[in-house]
């Protein structure tokens, strides 16, 4: 298993994925990476509806592995994007600040 720093920041995360996927042979094509990520959307959404409806006891520890599921396909995707993570929500983050939104 690829090394994960003490205190990894997102660039770490993304190596780390990168890393991972190689050593595992994880899809590799992009569009599979993109269904498998919709499935975990879809995972996480489900732990959602058994919070929101049945207030479901143990839920976090379930939705906590489904962020994670979420967060690696997301960083496996922002490298076949060749997209540095970090500087995109900075950018974005930037952008956001002088917006308003009308709800
Ligand atoms: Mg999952």
């Amino acid at each position: 298993m690829s090394a994960i720093p003490e205190k990894p920041t997102l660039a770490d995360w993304q190596r780390v994925i990168k890393e991972t996927v190689a050593e595992k042979h994880w899809a590799v094509d992009p569009n599979e990476v993109f269904v498998l990520f919709a499935e975990e959307v879809g995972e996480l959404a489900k732990e959602l509806r058994k919070k929101w409806k049945f207030g479901t006891a143990g839920t976090q520890e379930s939705a906590a592995g489904e962020l994670a599921d979420v967060f690696m396909y997301l960083a496996d995707l922002a490298n076949h994007f060749e997209v540095d993570l970090e500087s995109a929500i900075r950018r974005k983050m930037e952008k956001n600040e002088g917006r308003t939104w009308e709800f």
